[in-house]
């Protein structure tokens, strides 16, 4: 498409989307300037749930409740394979078995699919509606290769809205409730599988919320969607903006999967204004902890650049992130998000001259680096953007904020 040497990254999913929502209370950025991990706990624990657990775990479950291992086998395929939602369609176990189950007080874990929304690039975007009512997103972007082959890529969410509030982004305006459940990311994926009726290849953590604050459950789903739904670990995507003291915590699980780092600036005052989270995370520590990453994981690092016009896209910003990354290493790629445009964003989409001066500027110095082509803009593809339009009332109540600022105060520690 461009007459560059960039490869069209086909996958979007994260960026997005809104005028900055002026925090009612104090900002999680403030919060974040604590030393330990931003993390609030899920409202919905659970410890009855068939979905997330591995086929040990499940041959467990078939085990205590008087079956034969083999009976966990089943179950495991019943739930990863079949996609069956509610246990009395177990139709392969006994009754008996399925009513054990049920009277135990297991239940399989599926949220039902509220909304979904079709763009003419066949990106689909569902809503699930949780126990507990709250909404999340979810979106599954199809590419045909070359070779006419469908990789399908599922942008998942990690958190019932975002408490980091970037100025970009639907998701932060929309407040934050709580961080999902294993179980929970999980879903999404098998969601998509089952609109689309085809397997997801990719997994990228690019939706609502902030996956470093939900570590414990983001890292169970990785093993999970890895091990259980059997997607790569190299296909699967971590993105953070960045928490502090947590990315070092991921390299030390020494996943072979992406770390995709959202930096939308080349330095620190203009990243400010950008993420104010950023005021707690200085960049030089960002970066330091980036080439540690790397050095841990031999997993190189991607950065994600989101162009916002007149803001953080000449020429000039492109050779200052150029001479940032080339401080810290050189196995680095960027990848450049042109803003995807909602109705009253105090951001502009860049024009395509600039972006093409952008991303050949870097690239004259040695950074690799792709332009994201947007996909489903015509569907609310904004991460946010259309939960905000189901679910008005913004997620943060008195009463949340006061659980999430006293349980951001634990930081997640149970959880990171
Ligand atoms: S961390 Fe991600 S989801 Fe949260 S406000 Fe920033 S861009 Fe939005």
């Amino acid at each position: 498409m461009f007459a560059t040497s960039m490869a069209l990254v086909q996958y979007v999913c994260s960026t997005p989307l809104a005028r900055v929502a002026r925090p009612r209370h104090r900002t999680l950025a403030s919060v974040a300037s604590s030393s330990r991990n931003l993390c609030a706990p899920s409202s919905t624990g659970d410890s009855h749930v068939l979905l997330g657990l591995s086929e040990q775990e499940l041959q467990q479950v078939a085990v205590d409740l008087g079956q034969q291992s083999y009976r966990g086998k089943q179950l495991h395929h019943l739930i990863y394979k079949r996609k069956v939602r509610e246990i009395q369609d177990f139709s392969h176990l006994p009754q008996t078995f399925r009513n054990d189950l049920h009277d135990a007080g297991w239940r399989v874990g599926r949220s039902p699919i509220y909304h979904t929304i079709t763009a003419a690039d066949g990106t689909i975007k569902l809503l699930l509606k949780l126990e507990d009512s709250r909404l999340i997103e979810t979106v599954g972007i199809p590419v045909e290769d070359k070779k006419g082959s469908v990789r399908l890529t599922a942008c998942v969410s990690s958190q019932v809205g975002c408490p980091l509030r970037c100025s970009f982004c639907a998701t932060g305006k929309g407040g934050f409730s709580r961080n999902l459940q294993r179980h929970e990311i999980v879903e999404q994926v098998l969601a998509i599988e089952e609109v689309f009726k085809n397997r997801v290849t990719n997994v990228v953590f690019m939706g609502m919320g902030e996956p470093m604050l939900n570590l414990k459950s983001v890292l169970g789903a990785h093993s999970c969607l890895n091990k259980d739904v059997q997607i790569g670990q190299r296909m699967i995507t971590i993105s953070t903006v960045g928490v502090p003291n947590t990315i070092k915590k991921l390299a030390s699980h020494k996943l072979q999967s992406t770390l995709a780092v959202s930096l939308h600036a080349p330095n620190q005052k203009l990243r400010e204004t950008i993420v104010p989270s950023a005021k707690s995370y200085p960049l030089d520590a960002l970066m330091k902890d980036c080439r540690e990453y790397f050095l841990e994981t031999s997993r190189r690092v991607s950065f994600e650049y989101a162009l916002l016009a007149g803001v953080n896209d000449t020429v000039e910003h492109a050779v200052e992130l150029a001479e940032l990354l080339h401080e810290w290493g050189r196995n680095y790629h960027v990848n450049l998000i042109p803003f995807n445009p909602i109705e009253g964003s105090e951001y502009q989409r860049p024009y395509k001259k600039s972006m093409l001066a952008f991303a050949a500027a870097l690239e004259s110095r040695k950074v690799t680096a792709s332009i994201r082509q947007t996909r489903g803009l015509d569907a609310n593809a904004a991460c946010g953007q259309l939960r905000n339009n189901f679910q008005k009332n913004p997620l943060v109540t008195d009463a949340d904020n006061l659980q999430s600022e006293s349980a951001v105060e634990e930081l997640a520690v149970a959880s990171c």
